[in-house]
């Protein structure tokens, strides 16, 4: 039994490209040294099949040894579970309420930034013939141009600007944060496409 894992395995660490995010997972995680259990949101498979989960309270479980972990679909009776976990997942939607009470977390880094994540980037638009207007790399908008630089070095960069509606699909590990411009698209840094 599994439950789907809602959020991205987001990071700020470099991510290999061999290594892909999970979409599910046991509903229950711990290590053997763990005296409660957490329930993950996230995860990742590395290359030679080690899985690692993330929990809402922010352990990261597993790695290191093949099945360095244990899952469960309901934890054992009398075993605790994490209960910044339990509160997280159930505010996320993730979980039902432990407590009957109506709970709400809204995890940040995963709602598409007010700001548009080119904004002032010099290398995140398509500029448009006359008039110093480009069109955004990253959301699809037209922006003015502003000159930066130096006499010597002269160059443009888009306005700051709220994000547009069309924004691109994050990467799974580094969201919007490290978009850089390639073969005229926004794509991430680590090199995963980022389909629009
Ligand atoms: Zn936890
Ligand atoms: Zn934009
Ligand atoms: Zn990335």
């Amino acid at each position: 039994m599994s439950v789907a894992l809602l959020l991205p395995p987001a990071t700020y660490s470099n991510v290999g490209l061999d290594v892909e995010p999970l979409t599910s997972g046991p509903r229950f995680v711990r290590t053997r040294g763990m005296s409660r259990w957490h329930r993950p949101r996230s995860g990742r498979r590395y290359p030679d099949d080690r899985l690692v989960y993330d929990a809402w309270c922010g352990y990261s479980i597993g790695g290191g040894r093949k099945r360095a972990f244990l899952g469960a679909e309901e934890p054992p009776a009398g075993e605790p579970t994490c209960g910044t976990c339990e509160g997280r997942a159930a505010g996320a939607g993730q979980a039902d309420s432990p407590t009957g009470r109506l709970l709400i977390f809204s995890p940040r880094d995963i709602t598409p930034p007010k700001n548009c994540p080119a904004s002032r980037s010099s290398v995140l638009f398509e500029e448009l013939p006359g008039g110093r207007v480009g069109r955004c790399l990253a959301c699809g908008d037209m922006q003015p141009l502003r000159a930066m630089g130096g006499p010597y070095n002269p160059r443009y960069a888009i306005v700051q600007h709220p994000t547009g509606q069309a924004l691109i699909e994050p990467c799974p590990f580094h969201r919007w944060r490290h978009l850089v411009a390639r073969d005229g698209r926004a794509v991430c840094e680590c090199g995963r496409e980022t389909a629009s």
